[in-house]
């Protein structure tokens, strides 16, 4: 039994990504341009803030070769560099998923990625043999109360936590994204961070009970909630708009990010299943 910790993530992608707006932008010199050299700026002081902790950091692809020193950074400071995505945009249909592993192939290669987060949290059952096929371990896609890991067509699936208020759901089946269903049901998605955003003070309490139970839960944040994008609110204008729930994810967390690291044990998520599966 490994001991219990926060399994901190990171979906390492540009600020855009939270807004589906430039989705259908495929020229990688706009799309670099639009980013203006933020997932640049940004790492250094991240890994500074991380300080020993490590992470799993869920990088976008398209971020590699933009900035080929970014992956590189991130490994060479004992984090765990995943995989989100090449291109971020909801990628659940089959075919939109293996083109995107496709494109990802050389630098998964060359890291020796092992472990899957998919874009908005988001996947179907028939992504999970395309995963295992392109070589990847696990994935942490699902929404779950904490404590589960489960094997699924030969890939570990690792949730994002969830709180449930009434009973533990008895089967886990894709998708079980942030969704009015899953509320629904009873579960609070409390490791997404749009939950750290709105409660950061009721997510850390949460999060020691958590470990006191020994339960090891997961949390997602972003670069763009610990270091400011230039005008972000401003540039984001329309669709905070349109979409007020993006709201939530704008807030600043690097007091959270401190105080959880100053109060509980992280670890990567790989590192963990290593661990368990060993065990
Ligand atoms: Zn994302």
């Amino acid at each position: 039994m490994s001991e219990p910790r926060v399994l901190l993530s990171l979906d390492y992608e540009p600020w855009f990504a939270l807004t589906r707006r430039y989705d259908s932008w495929r020229d990688p010199d706009q799309r670099r341009e639009l980013d203006g050299g933020f997932t640049r700026h940004a790492l250094d002081p991240i890994l500074a803030s991380l300080g020993e902790a490590k992470a799993s950091i869920y990088l976008v692809g398209e971020i590699a070769d933009w900035y080929p020193e970014i992956p590189q950074k991130i490994v060479a400071a004992g984090h765990e560099l995943g995989l989100h995505c090449q291109l971020h945009r909801p990628l659940v249909d089959e075919r939109e998923l293996s083109r995107d592993l496709e494109a990802s192939a050389a630098w998964r290669a060359r890291y020796q990625v092992r472990g899957y987060r998919a874009p908005m949290v988001g996947i179907r059952e028939a992504a999970y043999p395309l995963l295992k096929e392109a070589g990847l371990m696990y994935s942490s896609s699902l929404y779950a109360p904490s404590g589960n890991l489960h094997i699924r067509h030969g890939l570990w699936e690792l949730p994002v936590s969830t709180l449930s208020i009434s009973r533990r759901p008895a089967t886990l089946v894709a998708p079980r994204h942030f969704s009015a269903g899953l509320l629904a049901g009873g579960e609070v998605p409390y490791g997404s961070s749009f939950m750290i955003g709105l409660i950061p003070d009721l997510i850390l309490k949460i999060l020691e009970r958590e470990l006191r139970t020994g339960l090891s839960p997961v949390i997602i944040l972003h670069p763009y909630e610990l270091i400011r994008p230039e005008a972000f609110l401003t540039r984001l204008g329309r669709d905070l708009l349109t979409h007020p729930l993006l709201y939530p994810f704008t807030l600043p967390k690097s007091s959270f990010l401190k105080n959880l690291l100053k109060n509980f044990p992280v670890s990567p998520l790989l590192t963990y299943i290593e661990e368990t599966t060993h065990a």
